[in-house]
């Protein structure tokens, strides 16, 4: 392979390598984090931070608590999106490796997005 050949195969390597984590995010129901995912359970995710049980995750309660989102966490990756059919926006979460949480979710590992 020519080396001008090489750099532009290369170089499109590198692109697709950097462009698939946004497009992993693409807004499709599919993508949508189950709520009975292990993961998800084991964290009390919800898709909606206000349903928190906050007995077991007393974390989100009292006003500093209501306060946190998945939109607000420093997990959350990529652009908000809507999902046809589906309620409020969809967001990349670091801890669920291509899928969306809801921004206004919530889950137990939430940490405040440096400002
Ligand atoms: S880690 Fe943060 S962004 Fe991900 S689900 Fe939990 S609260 Fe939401």
């Amino acid at each position: 392979m020519k080396r001008r050949n090489f750099l532009l195969s290369a170089s499109g390597l590198l692109a697709g390598v950097v462009l698939y984590p946004l497009r992993a995010f693409a807004s499709e129901k599919k993508d949508i984090v189950a709520l009975d995912d292990p993961t998800a359970t084991a964290l009390g995710y919800v898709h909606d931070a206000t349903k928190t049980d906050l007995k077991k995750f007393p974390k989100r309660a009292g006003a500093e608590g209501a306060t946190q989102f998945c939109n607000n966490c420093m997990f959350v990756q990529g652009e908000e999106a809507e999902i046809a059919g589906e309620e409020g926006k969809w967001v990349g979460c670091q801890l669920f490796q291509k899928k969306v949480v809801n921004s206004k979710g919530w889950c137990n590992s939430w940490t405040k997005k440096p400002s």
